[in-house]
Formats: C-alpha cells, structure tokens, sequence
C-alpha cells in the first residue's frame, strides 16, 4: 500500500495549483457574479491540455486518468467549482462512450474534447424523473435504420455550450416500463434538426456554466449512434459510478479552499485582546474540518484508483458512493464553517465565502443525491459487498 501520489501526478497537482492560482482564482468572483461562460478559463484549461485529462492517449487524450481528473478538479475547485464543473464536464458525458462506446464513435467524439474544439452534456434527469430515473419519458422508437427521439431533459449542465450529448431514452415497447433493458444511451449532436436548447435555470450557486433543458423533437440519431446496446441502460449506472471520486474532487478543492481561507482570517481578525485563531473553540472547529478533509481525500484518492482499474461495478459501489457521500456533504460543512469563522464579513459579497456556501449545496444533489448514495451503501452492507469479515 502506497499512499504518495506517483511523480506524474504530483507533477499535474502542482501544475494545475499554479494554474488555478494564476488563472482561475482572479476570475471566480467575476464568473459568479456575471454569470456568463467563462471562456478565459476554457481556454487556459485547453492551453494547459487539461481537457483531455481522462481521454485515452490514441484520442488525444494525455490517459492521467479518473484520478488525474479528481485531482485537477480538487486544485480548481479550491477556487471555482464553476472552472471544476467544466472539467467534469470532459468525463460525464464522455464516460459512456469510453465505456461502451465504438470505436468509430470515439474517434468521432473524443479527441474534439481532448482539443477544445467540442463541447459535451449528459442528459438523464427530466423534470418527473431525477433520483427516479426510471420514471423518464423521453421516447427513442426504431424507424428503418435510425432512431427518432422525442422528450424533454432538464437541469443539463453545460447544455448551451455543447456540441453533442450523451442522451437517455425509452426504448422498450412498453414507454411505462421500468425495466433496465427498457432504456438506450445515444449520440445526439447539436445542429441534428429538432434538437433545441429550452429554458435554462437561475441557479443559486455553480453560476457560469448554465443547466437548463434540452428539447428533442422528431430527433433522427443514425443506429451507429447508439452507445453500447439497445437496453443498455446499465451504461448510465456504471458511468455514474466512475463519476463518483470527480464529484468528490469538487467538494474536497471546495473544503480546503473555505478552511484555508477562514484559518487566515482568524489568525488575523483581533478580538478580546488576541486573535480569534487562539480561542481553543475555534481551533477545534479547524482541527476537525482538517480531519474531515483528509478522510474525504483517502476515500476520494482510494476510489478514483478503483474507478481507474475498471473497479465501478456492483461490488465496488458502495466505496465509491462513500467518497461522493463523505466529500461533498463536507463541502456543505466546510463552507458553512467559513461563513461562520468570518461572522458578518463571510456573510457580505467582499469575501468568497458566501459564494463557496451557495456553490456547495449543489454537490449533494448532482449524480446521484447523499440520500442515494446512502441507499448504494446501505445496499452494500445488507448485500455482504462491504462486510469486515
Ligand atoms: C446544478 C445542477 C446540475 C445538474 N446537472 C445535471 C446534468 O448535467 N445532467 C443530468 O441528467 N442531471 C443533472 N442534474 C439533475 C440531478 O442529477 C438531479 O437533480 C438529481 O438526480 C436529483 O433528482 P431530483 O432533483 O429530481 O430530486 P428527487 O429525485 O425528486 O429527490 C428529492 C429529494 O428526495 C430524496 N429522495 C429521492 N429518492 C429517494 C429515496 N429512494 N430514498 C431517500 N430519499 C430519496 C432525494 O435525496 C432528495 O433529497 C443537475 C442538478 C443540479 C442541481
């Protein structure tokens, strides 16, 4: 067991910490409060050739990896989730195609990616169906060699920059049925006629990169743009799952940056003749957000190795739901405790924190919510999947 992370790696963190430093941090006040595409930060993350982090090397991809990914997106993430959401935004939508995908398929839509040059969103949620994803109505029905699609998906990040998407539909004769097999992945591109993007939402944080609805009407997707097999709705779940320690990533960047940032303040702000930093109180409330940090790290690091080794099946799930669980309802914790530690200042725009604070909330309910994640673990247990003996 080694828990260093290899020289390469190491070499990405820092890399990625100067570039957040240099890049990222002096933008992410603006970005939130302009709301508009940061394309300065797409482009540094280009330039740097951070697009292409978990891309295989023969897709223009430089093959670091899941756990490359979750460790640019923690370096990030200290600063922006908006700037860690959009290199998420280069694995949700491509895993299923990494995964499943043909070769013909990959060659068209990855190294565009790895490049700068196509954008990607996932769509799975709709309005009656997010945790429930079986409830979703989107309709793909065979005619001669293509597909037709018809529905509606909701709350898809970074619908208005893509180029293509990853889409889920029912597929299955019966458009009630919950069936797994009753649901198919495809490749739905942008400028394909009857593909449009529909209202997109006022979110309370994670501003920048828009969610908002795609609309498919009378959508012809050619049969070679179905990912994996017709039914293959497994797809989704194990695509998911390899996306858990990236979530994660999110949270634990979030985490530090808020801890790092209220520990200065306080070491700082004087109060009753010292600083606020020498009240034990305080120091305790430091020490056990640090502990939190470092546990969510080892679950985060442990399952993006797991994810890396194909390890994202049933057996594996609860592992991974842990590090999205652990890291992103730390993320909640962490910026509430900044807010807190700066008192009125960390509730006023002049400081971060209330940004971290309202961007956090969302890591708790994208990819599956903590209340899922702990069903995932809680299956594991009574499934013997995670057991001691
Ligand atoms: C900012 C943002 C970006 C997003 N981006 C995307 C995207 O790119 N692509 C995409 O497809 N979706 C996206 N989503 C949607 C997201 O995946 C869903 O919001 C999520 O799956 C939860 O679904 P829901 O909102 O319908 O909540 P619901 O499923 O209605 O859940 C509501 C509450 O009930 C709880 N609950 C539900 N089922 C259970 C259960 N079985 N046991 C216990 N509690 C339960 C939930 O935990 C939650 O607290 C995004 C959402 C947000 C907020």
């Amino acid at each position: 067991m080694d828990f260093d992370l290899s020289e390469e790696l190491e070499a990405l963190q820092m890399s990625v910490r100067r570039l957040a430093q240099d890049k990222v941090k002096p933008l992410a006040r603006q970005i939130d409060k302009e709301g508009t595409y940061p394309y300065a930060v797409f482009e540094a993350f280009r330039d740097a050739g951070l697009l292409g982090l978990c891309l295989p090397v023969e897709f223009g991809g430089s093959g670091a990896g899941i756990l490359g990914l979750a460790i640019a997106i923690e370096e990030v993430a200290k600063y922006s989730n908006t700037a860690a959401l959009m290199l998420l935004l280069t694995r949700l939508p491509t895993g299923p195609v990494m995964i499943a995908g043909t070769e013909a398929q990959k060659a068209k839509y990855l190294p565009g990616i790895a490049e700068g040059t196509l954008r990607a969103a996932f769509g799975l949620s709709e309005a009656q169906a997010g945790s429930d994803v079986m409830g979703m109505r989107t309709r793909g029905v065979r005619d001669g060699e293509d597909w037709v699609l018809n529905g509606t998906k909701c709350w898809m990040s970074g619908v208005r920059e893509a180029n293509w998407y990853t889409v889920f539909a029912k597929t299955g004769d019966d458009p009630a049925s919950r069936a797994h097999d009753s649901i198919t992945a495809f490749i739905v591109e942008r400028e394909w006629p009857g593909v449009d993007v529909g209202r997109t939402d006022h979110k309370m944080g994670v501003k920048g990169v828009d969610t908002g609805e795609l609309i498919l009407t009378d959508v012809r997707v050619p049969a070679e743009n179905v990912i994996g097999e017709v039914g293959g709705f497994r797809l989704a779940m194990l695509g998911l799952n390899a996306m858990r320690p990236i979530v994660a990533a999110r949270g634990i960047g979030l985490a530090e940056g808020a801890l790092m940032y209220a520990t200065q303040y306080v070491q700082q702000r004087a109060a009753f003749g010292k600083t606020i930093a020498d009240f034990q109180g305080i120091q305790w409330e430091i020490a056990k957000c640090a502990v939190d940090i470092e546990a969510a790290r080892l679950l985060t690091y442990r399952s993006a190795v797991m994810a890396d080794a194909g390890k994202f099946t049933k057996e594996y799930v609860p592992y991974l739901s842990m590090a999205k669980y652990h890291a992103t309802e730390l993320a909640v914790r962490a910026s509430s405790l900044a807010v807190q530690l700066l008192g009125a200042a960390g509730y006023m725009e002049d400081h971060p924190t209330e940004q971290w604070y309202r961007d956090a909330k969302q890591l708790t309910i994208v990819e599956g919510t903590s209340q899922v994640q702990l069903g995932l673990i809680a299956r594991g247990v009574l499934d013997r999947d995670l057991w001691w003996d």
